[in-house]
């Protein structure tokens, strides 16, 4: 799945969690941290359906980095 296609199912933007400063969400997916959100609010992620087609097993990709980073 490209990034782009993931970002168009990725709960972050709705998500207590989530502060917009302009940077690509789907953050599961993702080679780096947000630069813009440091407090874990809440996660969605165990919603979202991209987190159970993948078979996560992790949350707080924006703070703790994507799913193989953690
Ligand atoms: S698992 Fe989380 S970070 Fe990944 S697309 Fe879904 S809501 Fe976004
Ligand atoms: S990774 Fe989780 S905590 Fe971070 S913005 Fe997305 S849904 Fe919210």
């Amino acid at each position: 799945m490209e990034p782009s296609d993931a970002e168009n199912i990725c709960l972050c933007r709705i998500c207590p969690s989530y502060v917009e400063c302009g940077e690509p969400t789907a953050f599961c997916l993702g080679t780096n941290p947000s630069k813009c959100i440091n407090a874990e609010a809440g996660c969605l992620c165990l919603g979202c359906p991209l987190w159970v087609k993948k078979a996560f097993r992790h949350v707080y990709f924006c703070t703790r980095g994507a799913e193989i980073a953690q």
